[in-house]
């Protein structure tokens, strides 16, 4: 049933609709349009000179139109009268295709056409600096192994209870909170959902982290590797593909009775699993270019040991059973964990890129190749065959580019749109001057 903003404000009190749209770089950009207005903008949506966000506008481009979906909206639970709600871009009453809620909502009714309900759960870890960005906010957060350190958890309880109540109050089940494996990092973990309803939320996690942070004066971050030689922010995601959307989901398509035909079948997973997961590996070098799509993403995975013991991110395209030191685990029948993705990740390209990998791995029936029972950082050496990872952004684009499958089924115009930008990105990145040339090469 569609909700009627209008009549939505009225009940909860609602004085502004945050209209919230999100481009290709992860930016999320909003109208705040008084509760008055709102029964038009449903309608006809919010206008925006698209050229002004990361979109692959020009300036000559007529009103992009920001139509918000009303099966979206949150009432702010640390500003109760103001609503957010995801929207998606429309210009010339068409949606824009590589607007990146599109790209997900596309790909989504694809796999329904196929009778497949992709449902996701991400881990989005992040870290409480100081307001300047340049340290950690709290100076007792020092231990070598700070992992689940009760005592540091505490000293930030304040923030983690705050943010933890508001997904109660908004029926998240949230189930978990710890301390991650870097100082100042932390980690909240709500329950799966669909794809849309997660990469949703997963926007609004970061917002709502955000705000709650710099409401304690401090500042919440999601960089993939924002303090050199501490683990960096992952963003983890679970899989499973469903026979039914929400809640009328009954069986899950992706579990099998564990059995000895094959290696991903002795783990629970089914067939279609196995080609799921099998696509994922095949497109790994391609989507990562979405998965980590910064520059300081490839600071993070290879990158050296932490002060932590481990960098908990893969470097090599492996999959395994309950063991976290590849890129993908099983952690149990049924669901598999994409260790890739980090924070920088667009929240609904992360969604759209795994649902688009996944259905060409079921579509051409690819295989996972080998498991890999190993620790991965002790003996990946003794791997033989498995792709390296990108090792930058440009190594990551130009397998992106190569990789014709995965770019049709993101779309031609998302595809161009975004090689474009991110290379954009990368020529001033490195057209950067920088002090290591100077340190390593004045005195050549
Ligand atoms: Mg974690």
């Amino acid at each position: 049933m569609t909700v009627d903003l209008a009549s939505y404000a009225k009940e909860k009190g609602i004085k502004y609709f945050m209209i919230s749209f999100t481009d290709l770089f992860g930016g999320q950009r909003a109208k705040l349009v008084p509760a008055q207005a709102i029964a038009d903008m449903q309608e006809d949506g919010a206008g925006f000179a698209g050229f002004a966000a990361w979109l692959d506008l020009t300036p000559a481009h007529p009103d992009m139109l920001a139509v918000p979906d009303p099966a979206s909206v949150i009432q702010l639970p640390w500003q109760p009268d103001v609503a957010w709600v995801a929207a998606n871009c429309v210009m010339e009453g068409k949606g824009v295709d590589q607007a990146p809620r599109n790209v997900l909502q596309r790909l989504i009714d694809e796999a329904a056409a196929e009778g497949m309900h992709v449902k996701t759960g991400v881990e989005a870890e992040y870290f409480l600096l100081t307001p300047d960005g340049n340290q950690i906010s709290d100076p007792f957060d020092t231990a070598e192994k700070p992992c689940y350190d009760q005592q540091a958890v505490m000293r930030r309880y304040d923030v983690v209870k705050e943010i933890c109540d508001y997904m109660l109050d908004l029926g998240w089940g949230p189930y978990q909170n710890d301390h991650e494996d870097a100082n100042g990092q932390f980690e909240m973990n709500w329950e799966f959902d669909d794809a849309m309803a997660t990469a949703d939320k997963h926007s609004f996690f970061k917002f709502m982290t955000k705000s709650v942070a710099e409401k304690h004066g401090y500042r919440a971050t999601f960089m993939p590797k924002p303090i050199a030689g501490l683990t960096g922010n992952g963003c983890h995601v679970h899989i499973s593909v469903w026979d039914k959307p929400g809640a009328a989901a009954k069986t899950n398509v992706f579990a099998t009775t564990p059995t000895s035909e094959n290696q991903a079948s002795e783990l629970g997973l089914s067939e279609n699993g196995r080609h799921f997961l099998g696509g994922i590996m095949k497109h790994a070098s391609a989507l990562a270019a979405i998965t980590n799509p910064t520059v300081n993403s490839y600071k993070r995975i290879n990158a050296p040991r932490t002060t932590s013991g481990a960098t908990w991110a893969p470097n090599t395209v492996t999959w395994t059973g309950n063991n976290r030191t590849h890129m993908v685990r099983v952690p149990g029948p049924g669901r598999f964990e994409l260790r890739l993705p980090d924070g920088a990740a667009n929240p609904y390209l992360l969604q759209a890129v795994i649902i688009a990998a996944g259905l060409d791995g079921i579509r051409s029936k690819a295989e996972p190749g080998k498991r890999h029972d190993i620790d991965m950082y002790a003996q990946g050496h003794s791997v033989r065959g498995a792709p390296k990872l990108p090792l930058n952004l440009l190594d990551a684009l130009r397998e992106y580019d190569k990789d014709k499958s995965l770019k049709a089924a993101m779309g031609d115009e998302f595809s161009a749109a975004y090689l474009k930008l991110k290379q954009q990105e990368w020529n001033s990145f490195v057209s950067h001057f920088t002090q290591w040339e100077k340190d390593n090469t004045l005195d050549i």
